[in-house]
């Protein structure tokens, strides 16, 4: 799916005329994958994950929070892709609108694809397909290697021993 078509769900979900939030589709591919996770204070608060795969922002809500304990596995549940300015976004979804609620930028930085299989690097698009994402996230709050890993309960989101 182009990145374009995969924004139709975030469109359709929002009112650009009331929200604050951006219409994006426009920002190209960074140069090293960004990661990042905002802070939702919607009518339940909850964390977004967000990885850049294939010129979108791929979206998961985090009910708890990413957990730094290899221990723990957070559920993780998919939600529509967003656009690539999402990244800088903060701020408080009006009333009455999709999300309302204030967002604040949590952690972000960029993230190394490390999945592998027989040595081959196995691409960002086929472990989203696959459902098994490893990476090394690079960002303030959140350092090292975590994976998501889809199950029949959800998406889960686990850091890695080391
Ligand atoms: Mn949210």
């Amino acid at each position: 799916m182009s990145p374009k078509n995969s924004l139709e769900k975030y469109h359709k979900k929002r009112d650009f005329k009331r929200t604050i939030e951006p219409e994006g589709g426009k920002k190209k591919r960074s140069k090293k994958p960004i990661f990042i996770v905002q802070k939702h204070k919607a009518r339940n608060l909850h964390y977004d994950f967000r990885l850049e795969i294939g010129g979108v922002l791929k979206s998961w809500a985090v009910p708890k929070g990413p957990s730094l304990d290899p221990k723990v596995k957070r559920l993780a549940i998919l939600v529509e892709d967003h656009p690539l300015e999402y990244a800088d976004f903060e701020g408080k979804i009006p009333e009455g609108e999709y999300g309302a609620g204030s967002v604040i930028i949590w952690d972000k930085g960029t993230y190394k694809n490390v999945r592998e299989e027989d040595g081959k690097k196995i691409s960002m698009e086929k472990s989203f397909k696959d459902g098994y994402i490893e990476i090394e996230l690079k960002g303030k709050k959140l350092k090292g290697s975590f994976s998501l890993i889809r199950t029949k309960i959800g998406w889960l989101l686990v850091k890695h021993k080391t």
